[in-house]
């Protein structure tokens, strides 16, 4: 069973009470009572919705919060679309046909080339400049791919660094912005964040009707989700 989007995973056991454990985002632990008859489980479990809800916002701003600082150094580790690139920087002059940002797939680097490749900071905004432009392109072409198929369409959409949430969406204005970090999740995990910000151009709230839209349209979503807060 499922509450909300919160995957619900029940094990019987020789006790006397019903126990809830929340260790990962996306799934909460269940030890009920071998001899309680499943529906009266199922209504406990729904009694206490709300406070697993809480309890998985809680744990999903942990980890957001408490992001490792991205190293910009040779042979820093960049993840691009779920896959992780070496990062190296070479001087402009010295190689002319480079352009800003090249991207080995085979050698699994992640070349800048610039005029003074010591300057970190450069590097760093360098970089972040390009991924936002990927990051664009590819928001640009899951819109262009999927307004029409949900008869919905954003009047705007932006990138931008957020703390606590993967995308938003203002229901005023349709104007959908996602988070910058998305850059480095696997393309499945963009495509759901896209799909469930304009979802809520049907309906706002997380509800029974929400989520019977996103299982209509993105069956897997549960499983993307999941994949993208692990
Ligand atoms: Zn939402």
């Amino acid at each position: 069973m499922y509450v909300g989007d919160c995957k619900v995973e029940i094990t019987r056991k020789r006790i006397k009470h019903l126990y809830l454990r929340i260790k990962e985002p996306g799934c909460v632990h269940v030890s009920a009572p071998k001899h309680w008859p499943g529906d009266y489980i199922q209504s406990v479990i729904e009694a206490r919705s709300e406070w697993i809800k809480e309890q998985q916002q809680k744990l999903l701003q942990r980890q957001e919060t408490t992001p490792r600082a991205q190293s910009y150094e040779d042979h820093a580790e960049i993840v691009v679309e779920g896959q992780s690139y070496c990062l190296k920087a070479v001087r402009k002059s010295a190689f002319p046909q480079l352009s800003a940002v090249t991207l080995c797939r085979e050698t699994k680097t992640l070349t800048l080339s610039m005029s003074d490749p010591s300057n970190l900071e450069a590097r760093k905004k360098q970089l972040d400049k390009w991924l936002r432009a990927q990051l664009k392109e590819r928001i640009a072409q899951l819109l262009e791919h999927w307004q029409p198929i949900m008869g919905v369409a954003a009047s705007d959409f932006g990138v931008r660094k957020m703390k606590t949430r993967w995308g938003s969406c203002n229901i005023r204005t349709h104007k959908i912005w996602l988070n910058f970090d998305l850059m480095s999740k696997a393309a499945e995990s963009l495509e759901y964040v896209v799909v469930h910000e304009l979802t809520h151009l049907y309906e706002r709230y997380h509800n029974k009707r929400f989520y019977r839209l996103m299982d209509k349209y993105l069956p897997d979503w549960r499983e993307r989700k999941q994949r993208l807060n692990s």
